[in-house]
């Protein structure tokens, strides 16, 4: 697909992980991603990222559903469960082991860590290539060790370019600063980088709006849609929300939780006029999501986290029907 060609039909997607429930932050950037495509005539998919099996739970997914919904976003086909496609995308983890791309890794969050003498509970970048050359198959490391094996992709050398919309550009060295990421987990379920990137492309999206925290994944997805032949999409990264102290909002503040206000009984449209005002676009207090498509333009959106203050978040509790 050429740029004209994308320029006119964009395809986004909104992709939650059903690990929490969604807030405001969640709500933000959702509703920058809908308009941003529908604005232009084009289409949304809704894709439920629930591979981080520990945490993903069914309540959650409906939850992400029926919070959309209720702000006044809808997407076109069916709602994409992640982990109900996982075939072709461990085809293509199958295809980089093939071509040597990917190699097996015995190693766990705690070796990792002894390795680095990091600090408790962390694992730092970049992973320190403990596992790079020393078996030649997946049988060889898992017979030698004991232990399940999962696959790191070797990461090129040279530095990796990100251009994007809104956010800087980025330069990043992954060999240094990231190292040999993975792929497949040692449980066997495909990694976030690879699941998103196959499931984007197959799914066609040509336009990635999402939050900035995302931003430090985006080199490895794009050396891995190199290595897999596809195309890049667009990339916009938006700016998070925070709270007063500046932290990122959690899936784990309940009170600010979508969830919440809705059973609160606040009226979603004044969360569409926070976004909207947030994002300088002309707002009147009681516009819904589909009203206000049209009046997003990214060039106004601040490049700051815009912070949810006391103030801000009393008067989304208390706005009624
Ligand atoms: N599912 C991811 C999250 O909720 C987003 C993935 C993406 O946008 O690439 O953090």
């Amino acid at each position: 697909m050429n740029t004209d060609d994308r320029e006119r039909s964009p395809v986004g997607r909104i992709a939650p992980s059903p690990t929490g429930r969604l807030h405001l932050g969640h709500a933000r950037s959702f509703l920058l991603a809908w308009w941003s495509v529908r604005q232009r005539g084009g289409r949304m998919r809704l894709r439920i990222e629930d591979l981080d099996a520990e945490r993903a739970q069914a309540e959650h997914i409906d939850g992400c559903r029926r919070d959309l919904e209720w702000l006044g976003l809808d997407w076109d086909g069916e709602v994409i469960v992640q982990s109900k496609g996982l075939e072709e995308i461990n085809a293509r983890v199958d295809d980089l082991l093939r071509r040597g791309l990917v190699y097996p890794c015995v190693c766990s969050r705690a070796d990792i860590r002894a390795a680095q003498s990091a600090p408790q509970g962390r694992v730092t970048s970049p992973y320190p290539g403990t596992c790079r050359d020393k078996f030649t198959s997946v049988e060889e490391a898992e017979r030698k060790t004991g232990r399940d094996a999962g696959l790191r992709f070797r990461v090129p050398s040279g530095s990796v370019e990100v251009v994007d919309r809104l956010a800087p550009r980025l330069e990043v060295d992954l060999q240094s600063e990231v190292g040999d990421f993975l792929v497949a987990r040692r449980n066997g379920l495909p990694a976030y980088q690879i699941a998103v990137v196959v499931d984007d492309a197959r799914q066609g999206i040509t336009e990635v709006l999402r939050g900035d925290d995302l931003l430090a994944s985006t080199p490895a997805q794009k050396v891995l849609q190199e290595a897999l032949g596809y195309a890049h999409p667009e990339w916009v990264h938006v700016p998070l929300v925070t709270d007063r102290t500046g932290r990122r909002l959690a899936k784990r503040a309940d009170d600010l939780s979508l969830a919440e206000l809705r059973a609160g009984g606040t009226d979603p449209r004044a969360i569409v006029a926070w976004t909207a005002r947030g994002a300088g676009m002309p707002t009147g207090e009681r516009a819904s999501a589909a009203q206000l498509v049209g009046e997003l333009d990214l060039a106004r959106l601040p490049r700051d986290p815009v912070t949810l203050d006391e103030a801000s978040l009393d008067a989304l509790r208390e706005a009624r029907l």
